[in-house]
């Protein structure tokens, strides 16, 4: 059979398996799969063998340097590259790369977020291999997927946890698949993160300067247009972004990253990309990996990639949709299937996310909270910041009946028996979608649809990892001590008395409307709106237990992370605060006050002649109050913004961040954009909504 271009360029870049297994010795990679699936001790002898193997096939490729690349807490990656060179002292010069090289490195981690771990005198840190994520060529450069801790083995990273949180939840759900009979060797996370981002003319994006320090407008009045008309969702993708989309699916494709899908989105300027699923870390690197070519490949198009939450008030923002489900031996648990013996398993899987997510719904929040997000959540365009499940009709009505002790009846055409005396049916494809719900149950995986676009998802699906390992540990420990003959009857009892506790976090109506704020409310649901509000749940020592508990972070590796996620929120502020302040003195009011000393000196000369209007007096006259509004503005911006930047404690500091400096800023943005709807085009100083977004 022919190859195509695709499936001979798919993966060309990475030290993937098929390349392992030409490249090394059959001993060795047999050692190293055993490291990469059972989790084993790398040796030292292994560690060299596979360097070398990577070096003459980063070398063949055309690579020069290699790198450690790793996700600090700031939650983008990091790179420092070293060459392969060692000159030999005659003028000539050997290309090397040993084991050690490739295990370890020691970048100088005082540079990093590190929320206080790292203790200034000891500012060692740590990368090491992934070797479960695969080494991959960009650039030049050989690029190793690494985790990276502090010297004394802290997690300084997103990584890390997520790795340890990806082993507690296989070991578990382990254990609560041995008791429907089953061994299987490797139970996983899979991810499959669907990126929603924009696309700009990239002279634009340089004309504005809070989109080049901030990744979102600041400033500008509403566009005449919107996205009303609902025309660009799915709609023809236009010759200059399909080209685009074309050359970052060849460069993904190379590097490995199975890119599939791609459309428009709901803003205008908006679209997405989804690929198809891999195992968590995996497809979270890939994710990372997907969002820094769409930037890169953005300027060969003459174009801006942003990727924040919400680049452009008025219309859509940005999200990132964590699919997730859990896999073992390439059985997808979360699938519901025909055979009733696995139904039981379904249910009891289905039960354990679902009892997850309402014990932990404010840690799940917090993983997800940042400034950016916090401006798309409950903006009806996102969900609420209210975590709630969505299951579907079916779904629901299973439940009710267990819950309720009722007999189920399907409302459904396709059925399946759910192998239990009670429940007859349950429709297979759960195709409903409810778009409004943070997390819902799409058919045969949950998709967490909280997460903001430029997010790095290891945060919101460690969370989940671990806390769906603590629902399986509970089920798996009750359930071990039971007669094997009466296991159906006592995991069904689990699973009534389960969901009849966790009842109250599944909702299937509208997640946009009042009414559910209210109705949550009644349920006693955590409501937590902005990320001040948010990100104390990380600390709260029920969470610290839980992650102390199942190895995923200590209680200092937790509270780090509350403070880096604090003062990262603090800091992002700050900076669009000094933004807003700089372009309203340095560009807004110099533009004002020319622009409305034209019209004075014309006015002047018009009254000479007697013929002065009064429309353009009373423009005059709203220009100057707008600027001396902004004057006024800008000030008390910029004396907020001092009095926060001053505090010491994390958590008053955003405090004080959201309720004084957030309204100050909204108040100057509103007299700008009120001045640039009376200004001439040719007057303000930055590019308009109008022409961002409807570029042609
Ligand atoms: P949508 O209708 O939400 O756009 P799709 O059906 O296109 O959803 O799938 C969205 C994402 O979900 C894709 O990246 C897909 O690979 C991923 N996905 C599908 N099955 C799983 C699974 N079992 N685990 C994790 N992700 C999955
Ligand atoms: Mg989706």
């Amino acid at each position: 059979m022919a190859t195509n271009k695709v499936q001979s360029v798919f993966g060309s870049l990475t030290f993937s398996d098929s390349v392992m297994q030409e490249k090394l010795p059959k001993p060795t990679y047999k050692e190293l799969q055993r490291v990469i699936h059972k989790g084993e001790r790398l040796d030292l002898d292994i560690a060299n063998e596979v360097a070398h193997a990577m070096k003459e096939w980063a070398l063949e490729h055309g690579a020069t340097h290699y790198t450690h690349w790793f996700q600090p807490l700031t939650g983008i990656t990091s790179e420092k590259h070293d060459s392969f060179l060692t000159p030999r002292g005659d003028g000539t010069t050997l290309m090397t790369f040993s084991g050690k090289e490739l295990i370890q490195g020691e970048p100088d981690a005082s540079s990093f977020p590190s929320g206080g771990l790292r203790a200034t005198f000891e500012a060692r840190g740590y990368t090491a291999w992934d070797p479960t994520s695969p080494a991959f060529i960009k650039d030049e450069v050989l690029c190793i997927p690494t985790a990276f801790i502090s010297y004394t083995g802290e997690a300084l990273d997103k990584k890390t946890p997520l790795l340890r949180s990806m082993v507690a939840l296989g070991n578990h759900a382990k254990r609560a698949l041995s008791l429907f009979g089953k061994t299987p060797a490797h139970v996983t996370t899979t991810i499959g993160p669907e990126q929603e981002y924009f696309l700009i003319k990239e002279e634009d994006y340089a004309a504005r300067p809070d989109l080049v320090l901030c990744g979102r407008t600041l400033f500008g009045c509403a566009p005449v247009k919107g996205q009303e008309l609902e025309e660009h969702y799915f709609g023809a993708i236009r010759p200059t972004v399909n080209e685009f989309m074309k050359e970052l699916d060849d460069e993904l494709w190379k590097l490995g990253v199975p890119a599939t899908t791609k459309h428009n989105e709901a803003a205008p300027c908006q679209h997405e990309l989804a690929p198809i699923y891999e195992e968590g870390s995996v497809a979270i690197d890939h994710n990372l990996l997907t969002m820094e070519e769409m930037r890169l490949l953005a300027s060969h198009h003459g174009l801006a990639c942003l990727q924040h939450e919400k680049p452009f008030e008025y219309v859509n923002g940005s999200g990132k949709h964590d699919n997730w489900s859990l896999v073992a031996d390439g059985k997808n648990l979360l699938d519901p299937s025909d055979s009733p013996e696995d139904n039981l398993q379904f249910l009891v899987f289905l039960t354990c996310v679902i009892a997850a997510v309402d014990e932990h719904a404010d840690l799940l929040r917090a993983s997800t909270a940042s400034a950016g997000n916090d401006r798309r959540l409950g903006g009806n365009e996102a969900p609420p910041a209210i975590i709630s499940v969505f299951l579907g009709e079916e779904l629901d009505a299973v439940i009710e009946s267990i819950v309720e002790d009722r007999p189920y009846t399907s409302h459904g055409p396709t059925t399946m028996d759910l192998g239990v005396p009670q429940l007859a049916d349950v429709v297979r494809d759960n195709t409903d979608r409810n778009r409004t719900s943070p997390f819902a149950f799409t058919g045969n995986k949950f998709e967490f649809r909280m997460c903001g676009s430029q997010q790095n998802l290891s945060d919101p699906t460690m969370v989940l990892n671990v806390a769906v390992a603590e629902q399986l540990d509970a089920f798996a420990t009750e359930l071990s001590v039971v007669d094997e003959s009466d296991f159906v009857r006592h995991a069904m009892k689990w699973v009534k008395k389960t969901l009849t506790e966790h009842r109250r976090i599944i909702f299937g109506g509208d997640g946009y409307g009042d009414e559910w704020e209210a109705e949550a409310a009644r349920r006693g649901l955590p409501h937590l709106r902005s990320t001040p509000d948010a990100l104390p749940a990380i600390v709260d020592p029920a969470n610290i237990e839980l992650f102390k508990r199942y190895g995923v972070l200590n209680e200092a590796e937790a509270r780090a992370r509350y403070v880096a996620k604090a003062e990262q929120y603090a800091k992002l502020l700050n900076i669009e605060a000094n933004t807003m302040s700089y372009m309203a003195r340095h560009m807004y009011l110099p533009a004002l006050i020319d622009y409305s000393g034209d019209i004075a000196r014309g006015l002047s000369a018009k009254a000479d002649l007697g013929m002065a209007s009064a429309s353009e007096r009373d423009l005059l006259a709203r220009l100057n109050g707008g600027i001396d509004a902004i004057y006024a503005s800008v000030a008390e911006l910029e004396r907020v913004n001092e009095v926060a930047r001053a505090i010491d404690d994390p958590a008053a500091q955003d405090h004080a961040y959201y309720d004084e400096v957030i309204p100050a800023m909204e108040a100057l943005r509103v007299i700008v954009d009120d001045m640039e709807r009376l200004c001439s085009l040719d007057c303000w100083p930055v590019p308009s909504y109008n022409q961002m977004l409807f570029y042609v």
